[in-house]
């Protein structure tokens, strides 16, 4: 900003981001207006609760050791971790790559697929190649990046993967990890996205790894905490069900227009929106270098949350975890909550899988989700709980788990990711090129716009 210290601040979208971003600058006295779109706080964080007190993650869940401000903020914030439970023998359903007739069930200890062993080496061994080349705090300096961004994922998996075990898992193994169908992907941000995350083994580990760990009671409080603190300590507003749609600025401040005609005045705004809503904003004449291209693509992933009256499966020495070749349901883990008698398998449809799955409808879904549960766990009864949450349709998201960078997107959008657009800062996840995609890349870019702004200050 330029002329002298700002006094006021209006944050747009009270996610994770945007609330750390609102926190920071309240607690160093401005005064925080948040806009936010939908009728609640948390964004792609979201809680349900499927029995008393018990309440399952229908959006961002898992953390570990290394997201260090995430773990801070949840002490801070009086919350606490619980384990992701991984005890026992997972289940793989992998189409008679196998051995298997195709359709039958494998079981085998541990979380490695029983695929040929050479082969996944290989696949994982030219990931890691790529990610150890990629400079994760500015990829588009990347060696070769022009070449590696114009290349989708699924071009460079026809052309380095032979053999049809590594091809296989491929589109399975981008579907857990960035909810990405290979073909709308650069092998860029691919190779970027695992590096910012912390390293292939770390991103796919649950011990010792990123999935090692959930937010008892549901990532959703660390928002709707930060919410009630930024009320109650710093006297800053949340206004819920205010869309945003122009950011104008003259020599004095900003004026924030949301969607029904109100209009917010401030010395600052900071838009704390997915890559593809922050692009779609009214900025004024003077338009803002590009937040999204046109293959900007958008992370597709519908969560299915089935409620048994208990983790059945523990009893027959399973884990919950399957991988499978054929959906819906990609992949399973147990998250039951801590603390309570219901079991809570969540089933992850990614990728290409989720728009087909997303447009069914609810009684479809239920029945395809539910056969499927029950073949990979024959041991189960009927659930007592259903729950869908489908992202890929999610207005006020646009990009779950996050949004992803296409062809030519690094290279185009990069250089200028954080660069403030006058007295407009921006923060979001896609932002932080540090832990990109995840919660502690919210977090991360929530204080690089408080720094930013504050360094301003004449
Ligand atoms: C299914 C799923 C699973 C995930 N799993 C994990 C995980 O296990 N671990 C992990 O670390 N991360 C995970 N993530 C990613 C994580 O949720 C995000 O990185 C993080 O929540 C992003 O926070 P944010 O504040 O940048 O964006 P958002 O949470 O998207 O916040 C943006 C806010 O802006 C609002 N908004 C949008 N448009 C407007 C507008 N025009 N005007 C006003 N407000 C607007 C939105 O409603 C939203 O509240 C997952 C996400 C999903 C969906």
């Amino acid at each position: 900003m330029t002329g002298g210290r700002a006094r006021s601040a209006v944050v747009v979208g009270a996610g994770l981001a945007g609330l750390t971003a609102a926190e920071g600058l309240a607690a160093r006295g401005l005064d925080v207006t948040v806009l936010e779109a939908r009728d609640r706080v948390g964004g792609r964080t979201h809680g349900i609760e499927v029995a008393p007190d018990a309440w399952i993650d229908a959006g961002a869940a898992y953390l570990g050791a290394r997201h260090t401000e995430l773990l801070d903020l949840i002490k801070e914030l009086g919350l606490h971790t619980t384990p992701t439970t991984m005890l026992g023998a997972s289940r793989f359903a992998l189409g008679g790559h196998d051995g298997r007739a195709d359709g039958e069930h494998a079981t085998r200890d541990g979380r490695f697929p029983p695929l040929n062993a050479v082969a996944l080496g290989d696949l994982f061994d030219h990931l890691a190649e790529l990610t150890a080349v990629v400079r994760p705090e500015a990829p588009w300096l990347t060696p070769d990046a022009e070449r590696l961004d114009g290349l989708t994922a699924a071009e460079w998996a026809e052309q380095y993967l032979d053999h049809p075990d590594a091809r296989l898992f491929f589109p399975l193994f981008l579907g857990e990890m960035m909810a990405a169908d290979p073909a709308e992907v650069s092998v860029l941000h691919m190779a970027f996205y695992l590096r910012s995350g912390g390293g292939l083994r770390y991103l796919n580990a649950f011990e010792g790894g990123a999935q090692q760990d959930r937010i008892a009671g549901g990532a959703h409080l660390l928002c709707e905490r930060l919410a009630g603190r930024l009320a109650e300590r710093h006297h800053g507003t949340v206004r819920l069900g205010t869309a945003v749609r122009a950011v104008a600025q003259d020599a004095d401040g900003v004026t924030v227009h949301s969607e029904r005609g109100a209009t917010y005045r401030a010395d600052v705004a900071v838009v704390a929106l997915p890559p593809l809503l922050a692009d779609a904003l009214d900025l004024g004449p003077a338009r803002p270098a590009r937040r999204a291209g046109e293959l900007t693509g958008r992370g597709c992933a519908v969560k299915v949350n089935l409620v048994y009256p208990s983790p059945v499966w523990r009893e027959h020495g399973l884990s919950g975890w399957s991988v499978n070749a054929e959906g819906p349901l990609l992949s399973t883990v147990d998250d039951s909550p801590a603390g309570s008698a219901v079991g809570v398998l969540t089933g992850f449809v990614t990728g290409a899988e989720a728009h087909r799955y997303a447009a069914l409808g609810p009684g479809e879904q239920r029945a395809a989700a539910v056969a499927q549960a029950a073949r990979l766990f024959p041991m189960l009864p009927e659930p007592v709980g259903f729950h869908v949450t489908d992202w890929v349709n999610e207005p006020y998201s646009k990009g779950c788990y996050a949004a992803l960078f296409g062809p030519g997107d690094w290279l185009r959008l990069g250089p200028t990711l954080t660069a403030p657009h006058g007295r407009v800062h921006w923060a979001g996840t896609e932002t932080s090129t540090e832990f990109f995609g995840l919660l502690e890349g919210a977090i991360r870019s929530g204080h690089r716009v408080v720094a930013e702004i504050l360094d301003g200050e004449a």
